[in-house]
């Protein structure tokens, strides 16, 4: 069942936000996230609603983004259902007390890290996956229980505005708010003091954010993008890796922030590389993608009108059509473009791949450690050598050996960028810890109060302490 859902309101004021967020702080001190009842209740309502709601958030995500049923459960509903399923499953581990060796200087004693709420907390999400997100790090902030605000982009409208409906009616509202909005309302968000701060989005806001936060000395984690390589060596299995290229990068019509931005492969392949991508992308999304229920479309025309002008004077060897009016970019493959154009000056973050000849496949690895440390490197190949070569001489937040983007289905795996594209890590048990602070408790025991470290000092004192220590 789909439901119709209203606008964001333009005029929603900002001057609610401070009493509002007030409240949850309220709601933080008086204990009860703390409650790992409380807990686990918040995550089997939050996945209740993805359950009962799937035909509204999947219909949001169509509006918004042009995503395939398909596409939008796996990708968001079900990736946050999985994501709580995992948590619940492992919730009483992670907030159980975590024993760390206790030297013979401090015995009798015992110590350990004891995970703690940061407090209220601040969620900002970006537009590409709307709803997983906010909801995946909401899962990890009500794990370790902290109150939450959650930002949704107003780019991606329809879902903001459906989550903004569902989530009251879910969680509890004491501890749990909603705030949609664009720059004004983040503006005014970003003024309170917040325990920690969780942003996805682009690194220029990511450094407003920064320094609103440093205002209060509150601490970040900000999942950024990036341009991510892929290397292809000749020595794969090029009808798998074309397969899984063409997958990770359209899906979402390339609006991913961990899809491969550019392709280098040696220059003898890449007529062979092209001619593979070609076959999986009209296998996938038949000769007119246009018409295909599978493929989405551009989020806005600011970002259609950005895409279409990358492609200028480019050598496009596949695609290269586009309707402004549908806001669709057909799948597009450009060999060869100058590193100075804007295609490989700028994030693309959208449907073209653009292919970067190479001599010799280990100068790709040259190639990505002239740039910025990329959120995603992936390579494909079946040297095992050549493999562990790009392991160790590259640096990347996540890589994909032999596939794409398949990091993000294993909650074990912590995910986030490094350098430029970003800082802190989150899924599973490290998106509990990065919402956590792990307070370091030392128990002493009352017998054997041995008074070596007590005045009057003396060399002898000194001298047993000295080999104790
Ligand atoms: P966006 O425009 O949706 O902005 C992100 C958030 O910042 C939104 O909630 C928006 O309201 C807020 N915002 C925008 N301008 C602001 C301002 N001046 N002051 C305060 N807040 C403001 O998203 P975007 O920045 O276009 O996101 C795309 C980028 O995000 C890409 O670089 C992509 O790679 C990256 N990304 C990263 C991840 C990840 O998990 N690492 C996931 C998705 C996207």
């Amino acid at each position: 069942m789909h439901s119709t859902v209203t606008p964001i309101s333009s005029d929603q004021s900002t001057l609610e936000i401070g009493p509002q967020v007030d409240n949850l702080r309220n709601a933080f001190c008086s204990g009860r996230t703390k409650n790992k009842t409380w807990r686990i209740q918040q995550l089997q309502q939050l996945k209740r609603m993805l359950i009962e709601q799937e035909g509204t958030l999947l219909a949001a995500l169509k509006s918004d983004l042009g995503k395939s049923d398909q596409e939008g459960w796996v990708s968001e509903v079900g990736f946050v259902i999985s994501d709580i399923n995992h948590t619940l499953k492992h919730l009483n581990k992670w907030v159980k007390p975590r024993k760390v060796p206790t030297p013979l200087v401090t015995q009798l004693g015992t110590s350990y890290q004891l995970p703690e709420p940061l407090g209220t907390t601040l969620i900002i999400g970006a537009w590409n996956y709307p709803l997983m997100l906010v909801l995946s790090p909401l899962v990890a902030a009500i794990a370790a229980g902290n109150c939450a605000v959650v930002k949704p982009s107003e780019l991606s409208e329809q879902t903001s505005t459906v989550l903004a409906e569902l989530i009251p009616q879910y969680l509890d509202n004491d501890c749990v708010l909603v705030v949609q909005g664009g720059v004004a309302e983040t503006t005014e968000l970003l003024k309170q003091k917040f325990d920690y701060i969780f942003y996805t989005g682009g690194a220029g806001v990511a450094k407003i954010v920064m320094h609103a936060a440093a205002e209060h000395l509150t601490p970040v984690t900000l999942e950024l993008g990036g341009k991510n390589p892929c290397i292809v060596d000749s020595n794969t299995n090029l009808d798998v890796s074309a397969s899984r290229i063409v997958w990770s990068k359209w899906m979402n019509a390339g609006q991913t922030c961990v899809c491969p931005d550019y392709v280098l492969v040696e220059k003898t392949f890449v007529d062979k590389f092209v001619t593979a991508l070609k076959e999986k992308i009209e296998l996938f999304y038949s000769k007119n993608p246009a018409n295909s229920d599978d493929y989405g479309h551009i989020v806005n025309s600011r970002h259609f009108e950005r895409l279409v002008e990358y492609l200028e004077g480019q050598h496009v060897a596949y695609g290269g059509d586009s309707n402004a009016a549908s806001q669709y970019i057909g799948p597009t493959v450009v060999v060869g473009p100058d590193e100075q154009s804007l295609i490989m000056q700028e994030e693309i973050f959208g449907p073209i791949l653009a292919i970067i000849p190479v001599d010799n496949i280990d100068d790709a690895i040259t190639f990505i450690n002239k740039r910025p440390k990329p959120l995603a490197l992936y390579v494909y190949t079946n040297d095992k050598g050549f493999e562990q070569k790009v392991l160790e001489q590259t640096s990347a937040g996540n890589v994909g050996v032999n596939d794409g983007m398949m990091f993000m289905a294993n909650s074990n795996l912590p995910f986030g960028g490094v350098g430029s594209s970003g800082i802190g890590q989150y899924h599973g048990k490290s998106g509990f810890d990065s919402f956590s602070h792990l307070k370091s408790v030392m128990k002493r025991s009352f017998l054997f109060d041995i008074p070596l470290r007590y005045p009057p000092f003396n060399r002898f004192k000194l001298n047993i302490l000295k080999k104790l220590l």
